[in-house]
């Protein structure tokens, strides 16, 4: 299962860029779980989220 960790993310909007079908952006500005999807895009946001803010 996916998850964000929302004290980390500084709301750059690249997971949700990169990957919509499981990311979007929310409240102040933070990324949340839109749907838990197990598609390759979230392998890449994981690598690319620049705070490591998503695990997995
Ligand atoms: S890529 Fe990381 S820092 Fe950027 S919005 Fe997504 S979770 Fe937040």
């Amino acid at each position: 299962m996916v998850s964000v960790d929302k004290e980390k993310c500084i709301g750059c909007g690249l997971c949700a860029q990169i990957c919509g079908e499981v990311f979007e952006m929310g409240e102040n500005n933070k990324a949340k779980i839109k749907e838990q999807k197990n598609t390759p895009c979230v392998k890449e946001v994981i690598k690319s989220c620049p705070v490591n803010a998503i695990s997995e």
